[in-house]
């Protein structure tokens, strides 16, 4: 039997026309939230919110660039009046520009840092708003198991590392409001992300994640419905006295 252990909120979903985010959009509506699905177009939005309406949940499409900060002042007023409220904002969104360091284009430094950092400050700003105004508020981010170090990827590293020290001060200055800031960091998780990882390297997917597998203990590459049940989790009220940490999500891998 399916908990509903969202019904009543509203939750954002950021980056969720695919991958983790679409699974979390999904796994949210299954228990009860109304889920704004937010992704660059609302056509590629539409995709998980109509997959989420036939299943009978509650799912409304949103086209918005996360980087840009009027844009998500706007589409966050809108879900509001829309959807009732904000209640859970999961921080999803990101992109790869993977290169070694000594040949890495400053624009693949910037365009990393924006998209992956600078819309979890975007969006988490507007989404306190509501949060404090309500006295509640959920707030998970996407961190990576690559915010430890990991070769060819000092802007990606960067930005996610940063994820954990925003989201560490973020539960500090929120958690008056009966905030809470959390982060969640998947090791391998099979997705489109992943498979053009392994193109750049010129591996097939299926070569690329036996290889990951056989370094992960649990000895499987990870799912979106992994990380889907972690960041629900942290979203929903058994995890009401957990704040200000990052969570791994990666099959046991050091
Ligand atoms: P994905 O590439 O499959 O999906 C990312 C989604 O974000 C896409 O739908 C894309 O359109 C959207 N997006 C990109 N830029 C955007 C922008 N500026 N505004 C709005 N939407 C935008 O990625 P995924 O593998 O599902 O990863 C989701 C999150 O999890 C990312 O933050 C990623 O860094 C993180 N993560 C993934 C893995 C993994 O192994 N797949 C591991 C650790 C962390």
């Amino acid at each position: 039997m399916t908990t509903l252990r969202f019904t009543g909120r509203t939750a954002v979903v950021t980056g969720a026309a695919q991958g983790i985010g679409a699974a979390t959009a999904r796994l949210l509506a299954e228990q009860g939230a109304a889920v704004a699905v937010v992704d660059l177009t609302e056509e590629r939005a539409e995709g998980t919110a109509a997959e989420i309406r036939a299943k009978g949940g509650k799912a409304t499409a949103y086209g918005c660039d996360v980087t840009d900060q009027d844009a998500v002042e706007a589409v966050f007023a809108r879900i509001a009046e829309e959807l009732g409220g904000i209640h859970i904002l999961v921080n999803n969104a990101g992109i790869t520009r993977d290169n070694l360091f000594f040949r890495m284009p400053k624009d693949d430094w910037d365009a990393v840092l924006t998209v992956n950092l600078t819309s979890v400050f975007n969006c988490s700003q507007a989404a306190q708003k509501y949060m404090s105004q309500q006295r509640y508020g959920k707030i998970v981010s996407l961190s990576s198991r690559s915010a430890l170090g990991n070769r060819g990827q000092a802007n990606y590293a960067a930005a996610k590392a940063g994820i954990q020290g925003f989201t560490a001060t973020l539960a500090i200055e929120l958690g008056r409001f009966d905030i809470n800031v959390n982060a969640v960091a998947p090791g391998y998780i099979a997705t489109a992300m992943t498979a053009a990882t392994a193109q750049r390297v010129g591996a097939s997917a299926e070569e690329h994640q036996r290889l990951a597998a056989e370094r992960t203990p649990l000895g499987r590459v990870g799912r979106p419905e992994d990380v889907a049940n972690v960041v629900a989790f942290l979203a929903s009220d058994e995890a009401a006295y957990v704040s200000g940490q990052t969570l791994y999500v990666n099959g046991g891998a050091r």
